[in-house]
């Protein structure tokens, strides 16, 4: 079977690509699976820039089909921050907490009302010859005013869905996945891998 490599190193990412991905017609395979420890650097302006940068370069590197995405979160109160720097918002080392923490302070006086913002996320897939197919999903919600639930990764706690009355954190991985910005993202991947594997 083909191998696609998952081009990231977020374990929260990657739990969610292998059930997002499963049951296609390809082993996919991780940057740690596949002894790959270069980290691609992502200094794109946008999403679109960053997941095709890395996909482009993982692909390069392991010869393999590659899959990257860039994500993020986008706080209108905020002009659209963290954007493209989500990962590295708070500082380069910045734990989950201390980018949560930095990110309510930074909100403490907005109303709730005022909280609305959305994820986003661009999935490049790349060959190792360098040609490259993106998709793109989002998902609209409020920033919390603290933290809860449990699952989940990044900002998560702090994101509030209101037709759900939860945050992305109180979702078992199998809802998340169906109403995530990577979810919807993912669901465009899987044509485009189903149309690449009739291709090969
Ligand atoms: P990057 O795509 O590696 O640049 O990292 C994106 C950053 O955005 C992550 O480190 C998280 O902080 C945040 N992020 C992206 N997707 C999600 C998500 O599904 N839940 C929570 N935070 C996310």
């Amino acid at each position: 079977m083909l191998k696609l490599l998952l081009a990231t190193a977020n374990p929260g990412k990657i739990r969610e690509y292998r059930r997002l991905l499963r049951d296609l017609p390809f082993k996919l395979v991780t940057l740690a699976e596949e002894d790959i420890n270069a980290v691609v650097a992502e200094q794109g302006a946008s999403f679109e820039e960053n997941a095709r940068l890395k996909a482009i370069a993982y692909a390069r590197l392991s010869q393999l089909t590659s899959l990257a995405d860039d994500s993020g979160l986008e706080i209108d109160a905020l002009g659209g921050k963290p954007g493209v720097h989500s990962a590295r918002f708070a500082g380069e080392k910045s734990t989950d907490e201390t980018k949560i923490g930095n990110l309510l302070a930074k909100l403490k006086d907005v109303p709730k009302e005022k909280r609305t913002a959305r994820f986003k996320c661009v999935i490049a897939i790349a060959s190792p010859t360098g040609k490259v197919a993106l998709c793109s999903g989002e998902c609209h919600g409020l920033i919390a005013l603290e933290s809860r639930g449990e699952d989940g990764f990044g900002y998560d706690p702090i994101f509030y869905i209101p037709e759900l009355d939860k945050t992305m954190a109180e979702l078992p991985l199998e809802i998340k996945n169906q109403i995530s910005h990577r979810g919807k993202a993912a669901q465009k991947a899987r044509r485009l891998l189903e149309d690449l594997r009739l291709n090969y």
